[in-house]
């Protein structure tokens, strides 16, 4: 990240809101294409092929690879060689900023699995976050993760350098989840005219209520913490800290209307949605981690 003058960004303290954390992972399974496969073969002409034209066992087997792993960034435990699927499934334009610049997602892993958002930079000038959704761009992927890549959802501040987007407003103030004016323009934590003002906070609202993500994280810099929350959502920033070596920390001192992950979890209850606030620099070795902490919160049963 660019240097900082004031210590830290003083996110993620938001109310935590949620108290019924025991509902289990559903994974979706599209039973749309189960049918409609019935539904071809059952009208489809009975006894017309003849058996004998058909050749029998015509699919060489070496033209699907059976590890796809390279073992080199990552250690086999924490990723299961299992996917043969394409590195990116879709590349998504999911809107654009102030300046018209694109905010993108990227999808990989197993579609209809448990869907995790991972988002790289909200703040711009707190952009480590990009060395780990670089390296979630490359890794194997788990089987029966549906898995969701925002590089920046605020490309102008991060061009910039700046905390805000261009028109000055904190991102990380203006999602509708408790809203509230703060500052003016150019405040550190301006919240905007309006709740959901930007078209940066339009493009990931809309995006989350499509998508229902199971699992969101954001990452944020530099106070190198997490705050602590509760339930399913508590247990598994517990989990990411201790796989991370992030201290479980409170997260104080800011006002905390309008914050992202707070708007996630009351969106999608009972979705989990936290704040990573890595530190003022972010090593390979850390990135790795956090790349592999991301992958192993969401394979494991929580
Ligand atoms: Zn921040």
């Amino acid at each position: 990240m660019a240097a900082l003058a004031v210590a830290g960004c003083s996110d993620g303290a938001a109310p935590e809101a949620d108290a019924a954390d025991t509902v289990v992972t559903v994974v979706t399974v599209d039973a749309t294409d189960t049918v409609e496969a019935t539904e071809v073969a059952d009208t489809a002409a009975p006894t017309t092929v003849a058996p004998t034209t058909l050749p029998p066992t015509t699919l060489p087997p070496t033209t699907l690879p059976t590890t796809t792993v390279a073992p080199t960034t990552l250690p086999p435990t924490t990723v299961a060689p299992t996917t043969t699927l394409p590195a990116v499934l879709e590349t998504r334009e999911i809107g654009r900023s102030v300046q018209d610049r694109p905010i993108t997602a990227v999808r990989r892993g197993t579609p209809g699995g448990r869907v995790v958002l991972v988002v790289g930079v909200i703040h711009g000038n707190e952009d480590d976050g990009v060395a780990i959704i670089d390296l979630l761009e490359r890794v194997d992927v788990p089987a029966g993760v549906d898995l969701w890549l925002v590089e920046s959802m605020n490309p102008d501040g991060q061009l910039a350098q700046d905390r805000h987007n261009a028109n000055q407003v904190d991102l990380n103030r203006n999602f509708p989840a408790d809203w509230g004016p703060i500052g003016v323009p150019g405040d550190g934590q301006y919240a905007g005219p309006s709740a959901a003002s930007e078209p940066e906070t339009q493009a990931m609202v809309a995006f989350v209520e499509e998508l229902r993500p199971d699992l969101v994280i954001w990452y944020h810099q530099d106070l190198f913490r997490i705050h602590p929350g509760r339930g399913r959502d508590g247990a598994i920033r517990q989990r990411y800290a201790e796989l991370t070596g992030l201290p479980l920390v409170a997260i104080t001192g800011g006002t905390y209307t309008g914050v992202a992950a707070t708007w996630v979890r009351r969106t999608i209850d009972p979705g989990v949605s936290f704040i990573v606030e890595l530190g003022p620099t972010l090593s390979a070795e850390e990135a790795d981690a956090h790349a592999r902490a991301v992958l192993t919160v969401a394979t494991e049963p929580n």
